[in-house]
């Protein structure tokens, strides 16, 4: 095979509408360019230095044909690895080193990874409100788009407070009550299934905000309700409680939005703790390691649920779309529309149809970008109040 070379690499930042979106370009001596995403929104210029001050220099030079090789000598080169700012900086590359393989190629990316699974991938929308009737009307909108997976919240994560007893002067922060939360909720899910009845797939995300016994209640009471899957009931570094929530309930657990490190999810895989694997794709380096934890999980029965948040780049949502059409455990895939501001970045991105995303059959990844579009929106900092979650008496919590 002709070697590729590696001639430049481009990091953008771009903010078209609220969240800091992070895009690599990598450019090659045969005039094909790929792009990718590496997007973090709350730290985007580390990751942007991490690309274009330590990857760049270790890359140009090199083939673009020996993404492997490539991906363990951008993994390994800083000798301290997995963390957030370099797993998006690796993946940022490994997404731009694949998406020139299949323009290479001439197939699109699903294509080069062994072809369909499915027709199409399943795909589930937000539905947020601060009253019940609001959130049935916001159900109703989206069902009536083709949509059968629906996202449910009353509230922001942490639900909606009311009557927060709180000390004098308190800390700033976005407070809520882990009790009035889980009330709420449950509360939440019998109405929903009183309006709706059974045939509405209901997911619910927690955002790890319970201590660990909270967590087992709910889980426990939810269960009533069968929601399709419950996201982030517990903190990383508390899913060992997993164990004891999967001896007295069948409720399905999807977590993984936070993990960096192999060694957050082999236990969790290995004994069959979770349901659904809900790791980002570019907080895990990559393509490359992400379609090795799809291999692993399909071995014991964990299907895949990578999240597609709004602080995605379309790049990075068209990567999960042909992730999700190749991997044979695939389940279901987040929408969030995009605004016309993202459209005129990222003009060629396809958004579902009906409740489903079909194949992408431009050649890679098959999202392109218009530079003069883009630089129009520069990186802009805005303190991020929502990840200062506390509880009642002020203790700052998970987010
Ligand atoms: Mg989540």
């Amino acid at each position: 095979m002709k070697p590729t070379i590696i001639t430049d690499i481009a990091c953008y930042i771009t903010n078209p509408s609220r969240h800091n979106l992070v895009i690599v370009k990598v450019m090659t001596n045969r005039g094909v360019e790929g792009l990718g995403c590496a997007t973090f929104q709350q730290r985007p210029l580390a990751v942007q230095t991490a690309v274009l001050e330590y990857l760049k220099p270790i890359l140009v030079g090199k083939d673009a044909n020996e993404i492997e090789d490539l991906w363990h000598l951008m993994m390994v080169n800083a000798y301290w690895r997995n963390g957030p700012v370099l797993n998006n900086a690796v993946a940022g590359v490994d997404m731009a080193l694949w998406d020139i393989k299949g323009k290479l190629a001439d197939m699109p990316l699903y294509q080069l990874l062994g072809g369909k699974s499915r027709t199409a991938i399943a795909a589930y929308t937000h539905a947020v409100a601060d009253t019940l009737p609001e959130l049935f009307s916001e159900i109703d909108r989206i069902k009536a788009e083709g949509f059968a997976h629906i996202r449910c919240q009353l509230g922001f994560y942490g639900g909606i407070p009311d009557d927060l007893a709180t000390p004098d002067n308190p800390i700033a922060g976005a407070y809520f009550d882990q009790d009035d939360y889980i009330e709420n909720t449950l509360y939440m899910f019998k109405e929903i299934r009183a309006k709706y009845g059974n045939r509405l797939h209901i997911l619910h995300d927690i955002h790890e905000r319970l201590f660990p016994h909270q967590a087992l209640r709910f889980a426990k009471e939810v269960e009533a309700y069968h929601p399709y899957f419950i996201e982030d009931l517990l903190p990383p570094d508390q899913n060992e409680w997993l164990a004891a929530l999967r001896a007295q309930c069948a409720t399905p657990i999807a977590t993984g939005e936070l993990f960096n490190n192999p060694m957050e999810w082999k236990e969790l895989i290995v004994n069959r703790r979770i349901d659904f694997l809900r790791a980002h794709v570019s907080q895990l380096g990559g393509i490359t390691p992400a379609r090795k934890l799809a291999a692993f999980c399909e071995a014991v029965g964990v299907r895949i649920a990578w999240p597609t948040p709004s602080d995605i780049t379309p790049i990075g949502a068209a990567v999960n779309t042909h992730l999700n059409i190749h991997l044979h455990n695939a389940a279901i895939q987040e929408v969030i529309p995009l605004t016309k501001e993202l459209k005129t970045v990222f003009p060629d991105y396809k958004e579902p149809q009906k409740g489903y995303f079909y194949p992408i059959d431009a050649p890679g990844i098959g999202v392109s970008i218009d530079e003069n579009e883009l630089l129009k929106y520069p990186v802009k900092y805005r303190p991020h109040e929502w990840t200062q979650s506390r509880i009642p008496d002020g203790t700052i919590v998970t987010p």
